[in-house]
């Protein structure tokens, strides 16, 4: 039998070794100080155990990572009715794209693209004030990783606040066609502070475990959302998870993922395992590389691919 943490931690020292590491995210100014030369991974498995290698405590900015769990809060409390603001069809362009919108008239291509992100944020507001809508999120998401520490970086935010003009476009675009109910102000208050969610592996591996188990969270035994939607936002992980890199992403490493631009990536090998990885810098389309390589080893060495060992 392989011996996953041995896997592990051959695959922190293969990347530890690593020349090309990619481009740390520049345009949000406080990602862009992040100290590239890190790569961290962790593994939650089913009977609760969490197993790591490399800076996998060490706490990185989740990015895009949490539209996984904002898509999994808006179905708990909305379901079925997300489908109207949002599709489920991979964009094939940059997670910050605006082109297509006209095109679909306002409703975004799937929740994980920045637009369909901003979009779940304004169904997630419904009948709260931005700051309430933000402590839900947070609530969540510390109740998944069974973990009340974790925190918003306020600078991240912020920075991402002051350079946030193309998602203010998205937004405003998307209310003119009436598929934002709420002041984009706000709206993108809420995003902003999602994105700037800091989590290490360890807790995002353990976060995303539901998701590798029907639904339910093997530890706590939560039900978070239905098995059907738990292999719905796998599904839609597998097909948009890596924007225009997702077709790359399912090729080589054959997995349901999200990334995000501080580096992180959440994998889910159903029934068997939730994956975090971790390092800041990424490849052109805005996925962290090294994450991409370590994850793609991984699922080799431990056939865990879902198109088959
Ligand atoms: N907060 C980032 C943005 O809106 C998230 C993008 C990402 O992680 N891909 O641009």
């Amino acid at each position: 039998m392989t011996d996953l943490q041995e896997v592990l931690d051959e695959i922190a020292q293969e990347m530890a070794c690593s020349a090309d590491r990619g481009t740390v995210a520049q345009y949000i100014p406080e990602l862009a100080k992040v100290d590239p030369e890190q790569f961290g991974i962790a593994v939650a498995l089913p009977d609760g155990r969490v197993l790591s290698a490399g800076d996998a405590g060490t706490g990185f900015s989740i990015q895009s990572v949490s539209k996984v769990f904002t898509l999994a809060l808006a179905l708990g409390k909305l379901g079925d009715a997300v489908w109207s603001s949002v599709g489920r069809e991979p964009s094939g362009n940059p997670f910050n794209s605006i082109v297509q919108l006209e095109q679909e008239k306002g409703r975004p291509r799937n929740p994980f693209i920045n637009a369909g992100a901003i979009a779940v944020v304004d169904l997630i507001m419904a009948g709260h004030e931005p700051k309430e809508a933000i402590g839900e999120i947070i609530q969540f998401i510390r109740h998944l990783a069974d973990d009340d520490s974790i925190l918003i970086d306020e600078h991240v935010a912020r920075s991402e606040t002051a350079h946030g003009d193309r998602n203010a476009s998205l937004a405003h675009f998307m209310r003119a066609f009436g598929n934002i109910d709420h002041p984009v102000d706000h709206v993108l208050g809420v995003y902003f502070h999602q994105c700037a969610i800091v989590m290490n592996c360890q807790q995002l591996a353990r976060a995303g475990l539901f998701l590798a188990n029907q639904g339910r969270d093997p530890v706590t035994g939560a039900q978070v959302v239905s098995p059907q939607r738990a292999r719905r936002i796998n599904a839609i992980m597998l097909m948009c998870g890596h924007y225009d890199g997702s077709g790359e992403f399912a090729f080589r490493v054959g997995l349901p993922g999200k990334s995000g631009v501080g580096g992180g990536i959440l994998a889910i090998a159903p029934g068997k395992a939730s994956i975090a990885a971790w390092s800041p810098g990424l490849d052109h389309v805005g996925n962290s590389k090294l994450g991409s390589a370590a994850l793609e080893q991984l699922a080799k060495r431990m056939g865990w691919s879902v198109f088959g060992a």
